[in-house]
């Protein structure tokens, strides 16, 4: 039996998750590997082409 807990991957250390952008980890957007929260997504978003849903 081991003290062992279930630990999650983590590729960088802590803090993978967030947006690389502004660092926010809330509102993460990982769609298309983007990983920017949702206010950068929208700033980049236009940038990189996508549109808004009319
Ligand atoms: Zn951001």
């Amino acid at each position: 039996m081991g003290k062992e807990k279930i630990v999650k991957k983590k590729k960088y250390g802590r803090g993978t998750r967030v947006c690389r952008r502004c660092g926010n980890a809330r509102g993460l957007i990982r769609k298309y590997d983007l990983q920017y929260c949702r206010r950068c997504f929208r700033e980049v978003a236009q940038s990189v082409g996508f549109r808004k849903n009319s």
